[in-house]
């Protein structure tokens, strides 16, 4: 059998790699791919982007199921077009993914459906969210309603950095259209999880829990970026915490999105912030709902699934995720991104990257922004490459995943020091 993953990511690396260990695939192709997926003789990188070349490509090809990596092509309506020409796709329609490429829509959704978030309010008139920002006082939370790669959501400490970013968005339109529109929500506090299912329009099933690490260095300083390392399982979201997530969140998600004529199918991402307190009765809300799996959450819970996860892409696709189920690998599994010299502010790209380690089953070398440049692999994006290791204790995962990081030479090369730090028993100090 032939799948095609579309995407060039360490995520689309990932689940390729991943549904490549099927024994019934006989090759996964990604389209486009990058220095990673290049190297893997199961996988073959296609150098399309866009939809229409995508579907003529899947047709000759034969390719019997589709998955879909970024939420660009998905806002474009990836996941629609393949269905109308009778391709099997997994992820949601356009309409559907405005869930995450509208911010606005995303809140309103919530609202109507009793999903707890943050307070909010939406402007188009930059003098009336200035007047909403006096009217509210800091720290608040300033978001351009549409997509923004990352960039859109300023969380402003003060008043006068919120009518920068009002300005900056409604005013000198700099995110273009993605800006035309804010949010302005209230800003929560409390530690940050994130909680991925897939579901097939009716079924849900929940894959296991992520913490991402947002911030660029080290004790969560620095600017915000698409994400630095991330871990799984997440142990603040206890057996408890899991079902009022289930309960509060994802099964009113789906439920409200089958109410509203737009039956959600594909990955579901809320993005939660988890506030102080007895997990019956601790703060949980929504901060974003994304229409696909987290980069770089999906290495950790990749390399945690042991069985064959494209029975459980079939089921999903033919509406039986009621019959699927994922084992997972008991142990922790964890990722160091490494980034390149001015990420994520102007990203260099063109630096030769030393040998890199073997992958094992225990540590895998995720490819992201990386090239084959007549035969030298280079840097090719801000994120470079996602180091991601299984430990039995998050200390182990750490440990491994960070010797194989000092193998690793870049010119330039950035990365986080201490992932997984808020999963380490108090008092054990993170690796620097
Ligand atoms: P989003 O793309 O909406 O998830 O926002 C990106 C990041 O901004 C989140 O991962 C949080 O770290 C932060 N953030 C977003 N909304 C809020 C909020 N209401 N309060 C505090 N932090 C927030």
């Amino acid at each position: 059998m032939k799948l095609l993953v579309i995407g060039g990511g360490g995520r689309e690396h990932a689940l390729a790699w991943r549904l490549a260990q099927s024994p019934r695939v006989h090759k996964v192709y990604v389209a486009p791919g990058n220095g990673g997926t290049a190297r893997n003789s199961r996988l073959q990188n296609v150098d399309l982007t866009q939809i229409d070349e995508l579907i003529d490509f899947a047709r000759r090809e034969g390719v019997a199921l589709t998955v879909v990596g970024p939420e660009a092509p998905l806002a474009a309506g990836v996941v629609d077009a393949f269905r109308a020409q009778g391709l099997k796709i997994f992820g949601p329609t356009k309409a559907a993914a405005q869930l995450e490429s509208s911010k606005d829509y995303a809140k309103d959704f919530m609202v109507r459906h009793r999903i707890p978030t943050a307070a909010y309010r939406t402007f188009t008139d930059p003098q009336a969210a200035k007047a909403y920002v006096d009217e509210q006082g800091a720290p608040i939370v300033v978001k351009a309603d549409g997509l923004a790669a990352g960039k859109g959501v300023v969380v402003a400490t003060t008043k006068e950095e919120a009518k920068q970013a009002i300005d900056a968005m409604l005013g000198d339109g700099s995110l273009g259209q993605a800006g035309a529109r804010v949010v302005i929500e209230e800003c929560l506090e409390g530690e940050e999880a994130s909680f991925i299912v897939m579901c097939d329009g009716n079924n849900v099933l929940a894959l296991a829990t992520s913490q991402d690490h947002k911030r660029l260095k080290d004790h969560d300083q620095g600017p915000n970026t698409g994400g630095m390392g991330a871990y799984s399982p997440a142990p603040i979201v206890t057996p408890a915490l899991h079902n009022r997530i289930m309960r509060e969140v994802i099964l009113p998600a789906v439920q409200g999105m089958a109410k509203d004529g737009q039956p959600y199918t594909g990955f579901l991402y809320a993005g939660l912030m988890i506030g102080d307190g007895p997990d019956a009765t601790r703060p949980l809300k929504v901060l974003e709902f994304n229409c696909r799996m987290g980069d770089p959450e999906t290495q950790p819970i990749m390399m945690r699934i042991k069985n064959d996860l494209l029975d459980v892409f079939e089921k999903a696709v033919a509406g039986k995720l009621d019959q699927a189920h994922i084992d997972w690998d008991r142990r922790t599994a964890l990722g160091v991104v490494l980034a390149a010299h001015n990420y994520p502010a102007e990203p260099r790209t063109g630096d030769a990257l030393g040998p890199l380690p073997e992958d094992t089953e225990e540590c895998m070398v995720f490819h992201a922004g990386t090239r084959m440049d007549n035969g030298t692999l280079k840097t090719s994006g801000g994120r470079v490459l996602c180091v991601t290791a299984l430990g039995d204790s998050v200390k182990r995962a750490q440990a491994a995943a960070y010797s194989t990081v000092q193998k690793i030479q870049f010119e330039g090369r950035q990365y986080r020091g201490d992932i997984g730090w808020r999963a380490l028993p108090h008092g054990d100090a993170a690796p620097s």
